[in-house]
C-alpha cells in the first residue's frame, strides 16, 4: 500500500513507518518537526517538512494514496491544561483539515492514534472500549473529539477508519542498526526517567505518591511495547472496512506498579536508581489497564512483547545508544 503518516518524525509514529517500510509498503512522512526529529524518520521513507493541514492536502492531491495513519499530535497532559489552546488547534483543527483532505483525494483508509486519556477516570478496571468516555484534561478531550469527527465521516463519507487507544506505550524499537525510541524534549514518562538516572543525567527518580489503594500504594499502569503497538497498525490497516469506524484498546490486559517499574529498570541497567516519594500528580488515577479482547478477537491482535524486562531492556538499550 501507498501510506502517508503524519508524525512519523516522533517516537510512535517513526517506529510505526519502520514496521510499514519492514513489511514492503510505501510511506511518506510528513512531520513540522515541531517536537518530532529528522534523524528518527526511516531511511526508506520520502519526508515532507510541513505543517498538517496543507501538507497533507499537498502530498495527498499527489493521488494514489491507499491510507494514512495520524499520529501527529500534541500530547502532554500538563501542557494541556495550562494552554488548552494549543490543543484545540494542533489537534483537533490540524486533524480536521487532515479528514478534509483525506476527503477532498478520496483517501479509502485512516487509523489514528487515541489514547486512553479519552476514558478519563474509570468505574471498572480493566477498562473495556464500551467503557464511558469522560476525559480529564485537554489532551483527552482532543483526542476524543477527534474520534468523534472520525466516526461521523466514516458514516458519512465511507472512509473505513480505526482509532487505536494506546495505553502506556513504552520500549524502543531495536533492530539492526535501527535504533528508535522515546525522545521528548519535555520528558514526563516515568521509563525514560527513570532510565536518566540510570545514565547519570538525573539524580533520582520522584514516585508521584506511595498511598494509592493498590497492592504497593504506587500507580499501576499497563506498559505496551511500542513494536506491538505498531504491529497493530498494520492488522487495523488490513481490517478495516468501508463506512465503519472501528475502536480497540492496546494495552496487554496487565497492569505494572511504578515501583515494579523502578526495580526492574533496577535488575536491567544495574544501577541502585535513587527513588523519592512525591506528592501525588494531578489527574492521575491509581490504576488504568486495558481490556483487550476486542483487538485479540477483531484483528487477531497479540502483544508478544509484554515482559517488563524486555520493554525496559529495549528502551535502555536505545538510551545508551544516546
Ligand atoms: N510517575 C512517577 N514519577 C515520574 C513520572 C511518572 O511516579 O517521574 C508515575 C505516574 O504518576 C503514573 C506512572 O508513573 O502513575 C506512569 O506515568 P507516565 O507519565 O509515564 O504515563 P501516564 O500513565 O501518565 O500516561
Amino acid at each position: 500500500m501507498k501510506l502517508l503518516v503524519t508524525g512519523g518524525a516522533g517516537y510512535v509514529g517513526s517506529v510505526c513507518a519502520a514496521h510499514l517500510l519492514e513489511a514492503g509498503h510505501e510511506v511518506v512522512v510528513l512531520d513540522d518537526l515541531s517536537t518530532g526529529h529528522r534523524d528518527a524518520v526511516p531511511s526508506g521513507a520520502t519526508f515532507v517538512e510541513a505543517e498538517l493541514g496543507a501538507g497533507a492536502d499537498e502530498v495527498l492531491g499527489a493521488g494514489g494514496f491507499d491510507g494514512v495513519l495520524h499520529f501527529a499530535a500534541r500530547s502532554l497532559v500538563g501542557e494541556s491544561v495550562t494552554e488548552p489552546e494549543k490543543y484545540w488547534s494542533g489537534n483537533v483543527v490540524a486533524s480536521f483539515r487532515l479528514l478534509e483532505a483525506i476527503r477532498r483525494h478520496a483517501v479509502p483508509r485512516l487509523v489514528f492514534s487515541s489514547t486512553a486519556a479519552t476514558y478519563g477516570e474509570p468505574d471498572q478496571v480493566p477498562i473495556p472500549e464500551s467503557a464511558p468516555t469522560r476525559p480529564t484534561n485537554p489532551y483527552g478531550a482532543s483526542k476524543l473529539a477527534i474520534d468523534h469527527m472520525i466516526t461521523s465521516y466514516a458514516t458519512a463519507h465511507g472512509l473505513a477508519a480505526t482509532s487505536l487507544r494506546y495505553f502506556n506505550v513504552a520500549g524502543a524499537h531495536v533492530a539492526g542498526d535501527t535504533h528508535l525510541g522515546e525522545r521528548h524534549t519535555v520528558e514526563t514518562h516515568l521509563i525514560p526517567l527513570v532510565l536518566q538516572v540510570a545514565s547519570g543525567t538525573r539524580e533520582s527518580i520522584s514516585i508521584f505518591g506511595d498511598d494509592w489503594p493498590t497492592p504497593d500504594g504506587t500507580c499501576v499502569r499497563d506498559y505496551i511495547h511500542v513494536d506491538d503497538l505498531a504491529d497493530a497498525h498494520l492488522l487495523a490497516l488490513q481490517h478495516s472496512t468501508a463506512g465503519d469506524h472501528a475502536v480497540y484498546n492496546l494495552g496487554s490486559g496487565h497492569g505494572f506498579s511504578v515501583l515494579e517499574v523502578v526495580e526492574t529498570c533496577r535488575s536491567v541497567t544495574g544501577h541502585p536508581i535513587p527513588a523519592v516519594v512525591a506528592p501525588r500528580r494531578a489527574g492521575d488515577p491509581a490504576v488504568l489497564v486495558a481490556a483487550g479482547h476486542r483487538a485479540a478477537e477483531q484483528l487477531g491482535w497479540k502483544p508478544s512483547r509484554t515482559a517488563l524486562a524486555r520493554i525496559v531492556a529495549d528502551a535502555w538499550e536505545f538510551a545508551r545508544g544516546r
